[in-house]
Formats: C-alpha cells, sequence, structure tokens
C-alpha cells in the first residue's frame, strides 16, 4: 500500500510526482472506505460492538495514514520549488557573468538588438566629436597609450559613450591593467557593447563597438582578471565620465 510514496516522476516533471502521491494516497483512501463498508455489509446485523470499534479504528488509522502522506507530499513539492529556486538564482548570477567562449559565440552567432539605435552622416559626426574622437570612435582608430587620465581614474561612477550617451561601462568594473588604456572586466549590461572579430593588421581580435551607435571602442581580450577573465582595452577617448 506504499507505492503512491516512491517518487515514480521522470527526474524533469517534479509536480508530476506530487500529483502521483496525492492521486494514490485517494485511491487507496477510497479503496479503504469501500473494503470497510463491504465488511460491514457482510457483518450486517450480527456485527458486535467489538467489531464496530475495530472497523472505526481502521478507518481513523487509514485517514491518519491518508492526511500525513498528502501533507508529505506537499512538503516534498516545497522543498523542490525552493531547490528549484535557489538553483535559478545560481544560474542567473552565472549568466550575468560573460567570459571569452561567451565573447566568441556572439562575435560569430551575431549581436544582440540594441535598446536603441543612433544613425549620424560623417559630418555630423565629425562636428559634434571633433577629430580626435571622430577618428578613434568612427574610423576605427586607437588613441596612444597612457595618453588619457582616465587610465588612473578609479573613482566610483559610470562611463558613457562618447558619441551617443549610452551606459557603457562601470567604475565597479574597471581596474588598472598597466597597458595605457582604460580597462574593463564586464560592460554595464549585456546588450550595451556589440563584438565583431577583426581580422586587420595581421591579428586576430575581438573588436567592442557601441551597440546603439557603433561606435569604435576598442577591443576585448581574454587576459583579464576573475571571474570573466575578460579586459575590456577602450580607448578613453570613446569615453565619458558620468556621474554614479
Ligand atoms: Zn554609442
Amino acid at each position: 500500500m506504499w507505492w503512491p510514496l516512491v517518487s515514480l516522476r521522470p527526474q524533469k516533471n517534479e509536480c508530476f510526482s506530487v500529483k502521483m502521491r496525492v492521486a494514490g494516497s485517494v485511491i487507496i483512501a477510497f479503496l479503504s472506505l469501500v473494503v470497510a463498508l463491504a465488511i460491514t455489509a457482510l457483518i450486517g446485523e450480527s456485527a458486535t460492538v467489538d467489531s464496530w470499534v475495530a472497523i472505526s479504528l481502521g478507518v481513523v488509522a487509514l485517514s491518519v495514514v491518508l492526511v500525513a502522506t498528502v501533507a508529505w507530499a506537499w512538503n516534498v513539492r516545497a522543498r523542490e520549488e525552493n531547490v528549484g529556486d535557489a538553483y535559478e538564482e545560481h544560474n542567473m548570477k552565472n549568466d550575468t557573468v560573460l567570459n571569452w567562449n561567451g565573447v566568441l559565440e556572439i562575435a560569430a552567432k551575431g549581436n544582440p538588438e540594441p535598446v536603441r539605435t543612433v544613425v549620424k552622416s560623417d559630418e555630423e559626426w565629425f562636428e559634434q566629436l571633433g577629430a580626435e574622437a571622430y577618428h578613434v570612435t568612427r574610423k576605427q582608430g586607437t588613441e596612444r597609450p597612457h595618453s588619457s587620465e582616465m587610465c588612473r581614474l578609479f573613482e566610483p561612477g559610470r562611463y558613457a559613450c562618447v558619441c551617443c550617451d549610452e551606459l557603457l561601462f562601470d567604475a565597479d568594473e574597471k581596474f588598472d591593467s598597466g597597458t595605457g588604456w582604460p580597462s574593463f572586466t564586464q560592460p554595464a549590461d549585456d546588450r550595451a557593447v556589440a563584438y565583431h572579430l577583426d581580422e586587420s593588421h595581421g591579428m586576430q581580435r575581438v573588436e567592442t563597438v557601441c551597440n546603439v551607435c557603433k561606435a569604435h571602442l576598442g577591443h576585448v581580450f581574454p587576459d583579464g582578471p576573475a571571474p570573466s577573465g575578460l579586459r575590456y582595452c577602450i580607448n578613453a577617448l570613446a569615453l565619458k565620465k558620468i556621474a554614479s
């Protein structure tokens, strides 16, 4: 009679097991009632006081078993849900850390849709940015290393795209790489930065661009600190520091 207490579930369907246990308990209770009624009918008027007491105790005992089994089944379900929540939370935490394999996959398969799009003509960008920032962001230029104070800037705050003001990086993810360019371990948002395989200058690199206005930012390399292991090597001229 304990078969409904055995987990029958396929591993992927947790609710199924609970339903099976409850259904099994109800069936057992129903059959017990039928048996009790049948015994009562068989005994009929010849039933003694003692046999009535025995039948009543049996029905009470079965009811207790039923209630206990249902309560246990619901408890199991609650525990399974808790485990499921913890698992989801764990996955979400891991998902927030983009690693090198993730970068390569995005660069090969395509970038996520940007939250918005900014398109301007070359003349408009030049007028807005000036020669230096225009050359870096719109013509894939690279500023001289150690040419910006931003390399040594580690105060809290955020960094936006100099072209379109989209939030790109947080100072919390900034670190001193010693390379001469501002370096970050993660973008502020998964959709803020887009990745393109770059085989220029005889090298295989991954270019980073602003996903909103397609400004060239720099490159990302797999030699950054944990947990991502990424180093976003970004031109200071492509960024503007904004208040936190
Ligand atoms: Zn931008």
